[in-house]
């Protein structure tokens, strides 16, 4: 048999530089059952990033519109900026059996918790050093040395809240992350009270 379940809320938290997006991209590529969330946000496109599928860039107006018609699970406002999780690919998802990979801060991760509580599985992603994420920072040659140095002091900040995660991997080589990530999606699928056909495929086995 094979079971139906209730998709998982992989949430994937780190600060900037720790290697965050290669890891989700790493596992989307390994998953095909595993689609990343699109936020919404009122920051400018970096170079290269598309609308749509980087996320869907908006202005205040609209997303204040978004956030107050009920069409985000959660927001928050990072670097000056707000960002939010649209709600109804996610709600869809998790119905249909699909898990879902969120790409958010600590305060996402606080409210998406809150907001889907039996759904949220969440993975803080460590560098293996300071040093290392001011390099990886720097290797993306998008943000000015002043925004760096911001993302810096947000990065130590971000670290503080690495307690709050139920998994904690530290980046040291990108691969090793990604087989982390992965086992810790593997067990969150098994766990009991999503394998929503079990009440029913137990009862014909004690029958
Ligand atoms: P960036 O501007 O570098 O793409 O993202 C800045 C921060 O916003 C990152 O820490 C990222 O995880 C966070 N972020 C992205 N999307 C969301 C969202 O939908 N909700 C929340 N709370 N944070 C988000």
């Amino acid at each position: 048999m094979s079971p139906q379940r209730r998709g998982v809320c992989l949430v994937i938290a780190a600060p900037s530089g720790a290697g965050k997006s290669s890891v989700t991209a790493g596992l989307l590529a390994l998953e095909p059952n595993l689609t990343r969330s699109v936020s919404v946000t009122t920051r400018l496109p970096r170079p290269g990033e598309r609308d749509g599928h980087d996320y869907f860039f908006r202005t205040p107006a609209e997303f204040d519109a978004l956030a107050q018609s009920g069409g985000l699970l959660e927001w928050a406002t990072v670097f000056g900026r707000s960002y939010g999780t649209p709600r109804d690919p996610v709600e869809t998802a998790l119905a249909a059996g699909r898990d879902v990979a969120f790409d958010i801060d600590w305060q996402g991760h606080n409210n998406l918790r809150s907001a889907l509580p039996r759904d949220v599985v969440s993975v803080f992603i460590l560098p293996p050093s300071l040093h290392a994420l001011e390099s990886r920072l720097r290797a993306r040659g998008s943000d000015s040395p002043a925004e760096i140095d911001r993302r810096m002091a947000a990065a130590r900040a971000e670290i503080t809240h690495w307690h709050e995660f139920d998994h904690v991997i530290v980046n040291t080589a990108l691969d090793d992350a990604i087989i982390s990530v992965r086992a810790v999606l593997q067990a969150a699928r098994l766990a009991t009270h999503r394998q929503t056909s079990l009440p029913g495929f137990v009862a014909t086995l004690i029958a």
